[in-house]
């Protein structure tokens, strides 16, 4: 599946906001967004007019950056969120939360969604008990992720075995030990923890 592989600094000072893609580099004093905050290029510190259009075009900007995903790859979510019931911009957004590589991101094991997507398409990952290397794939409530049973003493997973993982969300459960773990419940817009206008991205995509 295609992917992003510029500079992901360069996002961030262009939404304005820290979008965590670079794993520790985000929590530390490097985060281009602290030391260089104005948007990136000759014109980055230019007062540009706010139209409606483009607060907009900026609302679903961040939220696709942030999950590391392509216009394509967005938009499809947005046409599935449209077929269910409820908030479209919500369910859109509750969508790709359930991705499998958000919810490997989400339990600590990756530092960054992008090596978190890294992770499942080497087949690190196993959902019930099976290796499964799709990045997209969407979990459901009660299945068991888990480091794949003999890749747990590699390097990277030994580094996390008995580490603490700080922010998990309450609708997962992971635990370092045994680097297994649960999705207890589907995550809700209250779980999302990005800070989003998806009505925008809906009124954008609606036009
Ligand atoms: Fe964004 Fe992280 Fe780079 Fe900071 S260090 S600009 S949060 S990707």
């Amino acid at each position: 599946m295609a992917r992003y592989t510029g500079p992901v600094c360069k996002l961030c000072r262009r939404e304005g906001t820290k979008l965590f893609l670079k794993g520790d580099r985000c929590f530390s004093k490097n985060c281009a967004v602290e030391k260089r905050p104005k948007a990136p290029g000759q014109h980055g510190t230019a007062r540009k007019k706010a139209s409606g259009y483009r607060i907009q075009l900026r609302e679903k900007q961040k939220a696709k950056r942030a999950y590391g995903l392509l216009e394509k790859q967005f938009h499809h979510y947005y046409e599935l969120a449209e077929k269910l019931r409820g908030e479209t911009g919500e369910n859109m957004l509750v969508l790709i939360e359930r991705r499998l590589d958000n919810i490997v991101y989400r339990m600590g094991i990756g530092t960054s969604r992008a090596q978190a997507r890294q992770l499942v398409n080497h087949g690190h990952i196993t959902v019930n008990g099976k290796v499964v290397d799709i990045p997209s794939y969407l979990v459901k409530a009660g299945d068991a992720i888990a480091v794949k049973e003999g890749h747990k003493d590699k390097p990277f997973f030994a580094e996390l075995k008995n580490s603490k993982i700080s922010n998990l969300p309450k609708w997962l459960k992971f635990d370092t030990a045994t680097l297994s773990g649960e999705v207890v419940a589907l995550p809700t817009r209250a779980d999302v923890d990005l800070s989003i206008a998806e009505h925008m991205i809906v009124e954008l995509y609606s036009k």
